[in-house]
């Protein structure tokens, strides 16, 4: 067996010392008698799974105790219109902040359920940029302002929370749990998971209840975060195996000491990535210094011929999954919670070693 360094930036690199319990608890879970996957959603076995798994997330992301977290399928992609479907009943104006693909994505999807106001946007620069903070409205008469605290695709990630007087809704998908956050600062945070939480086909939202029970008419059962909040997210079968999975996940964060242990790591490997491209004649970021992404970084060379050699001797040194979004080009590696530092020092080592005989 060789496991590869994967800068996946979706479905990702998931924590080793994770999948190995996964693995050893493959045939059966505890005293069980079955797999995880073979359990009834509402047995006392599972039951005790899906409730450790919110109480560990709650106590990482210290989420207060009027939200709710809610463990639901489709993607991130889908909240896309539940958010307006369950927001827009009355008031139908919603302010989005437009910072790349993803945001670009969310809005017109939006726009199919309401009046969206793009209050800033930054596509002039490439979306290399974020909207300073002065240059938000910071009142509104709109019924939530969101935005994208990280692009993935592009790699650039706001600095700092927009202060609102308006419910403010983040996708959160390729940076939660990559440092603390202060929850009450939102009204509805989401995620797939398949980035930073756990394998694909489960999507976190964490609500303020005040939010919840608001849907249009009109609003699949499906889609109304109040039959997930009112059901514990068992309305139906919920994605079982997602959820025990991120609830080891959450385990392993805690053990290296929280959002703040995760921080201080996360810091250090993109400081490292950042400094090695910086340093180079080979490569750059196209990204302004103040907010690039700690944990999606993308790299162009200077000579875009030499892309095929570098991804082939990359792939080589056992480096997968560097090849940069079409929109971009170049490379982008994404180096999530669950990327070892010592990917991080392999990549930068390969870098060098590519640029001494290519640069
Ligand atoms: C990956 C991603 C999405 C799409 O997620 P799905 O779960 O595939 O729908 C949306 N927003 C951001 C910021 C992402 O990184």
């Amino acid at each position: 067996m060789s496991r590869v360094y994967n800068f996946s930036a979706g479905p990702a690199v998931l924590p080793e010392a994770v999948l190995k319990q996964a693995q050893a608890e493959m045939l059966e879970w505890h005293d069980s008698g079955m797999s995880v996957m073979e359990m009834s959603h509402r047995d006392k076995y599972f039951m005790s799974i899906a409730e450790q798994a919110e109480a560990d997330l709650r106590e990482i992301m210290a989420i207060p105790s009027n939200y709710k977290v809610l463990f639901l399928q489709g993607g991130a992609s889908m909240q896309f219109a539940m958010l307006p479907l369950n927001l827009l009943a009355t008031n139908k104006k919603a302010d989005y902040i437009q910072t790349g693909q993803w945001s670009e994505k969310a809005i017109a999807e939006a726009k199919r359920y309401g009046t969206v106001n793009v209050i800033a946007s930054t596509k002039d620069s490439k979306y290399t940029t974020v909207p300073a903070q002065a240059s938000l409205p910071t009142s509104t008469d709109a019924a939530y302002l969101h935005y994208t605290p990280n692009e993935t695709i592009v790699g650039v990630e706001f600095p700092y929370i927009p202060q609102t007087n308006v419910p403010l809704i983040a996708d959160m998908s390729s940076t939660i749990l990559s440092r603390p956050v202060d929850v009450s600062r939102f009204g509805v945070i989401y995620a797939g998971a398949q980035k930073n939480i756990g394998p694909a086909g489960l999507t976190l939202v964490i609500i303020r209840e005040d939010l919840i029970g608001k849907a249009m008419d009109s609003t699949p059962v499906m889609l109304d975060y109040k039959t997930h909040a009112t059901d514990g997210s068992m309305y139906n079968t919920p994605p079982t195996y997602g959820w025990y999975f991120a609830g080891l996940v959450f385990k392993w964060i805690k053990n290296l000491g929280g959002l703040k242990g995760m921080e201080a790591i996360n810091r250090r490997k993109a400081e490292k990535l950042y400094a090695a491209i910086d340093g180079s004649s080979l490569y750059t970021n196209p990204v302004e210094k103040s907010c690039r992404s700690w944990m999606n970084v993308p790299f162009i060379l200077a000579n875009a011929e030499l892309d095929k050699a570098f991804l082939a001797g990359a792939e080589k040194a056992g480096l997968t999954t560097l090849k940069g979004h079409r929109s971009v080009g170049g490379m982008r590696a994404s180096i999530y919670n669950a990327m070892p530092e010592a990917g991080i020092d392999a990549l930068i080592a390969y870098m060098k070693e590519f640029e001494k005989k290519n640069g």
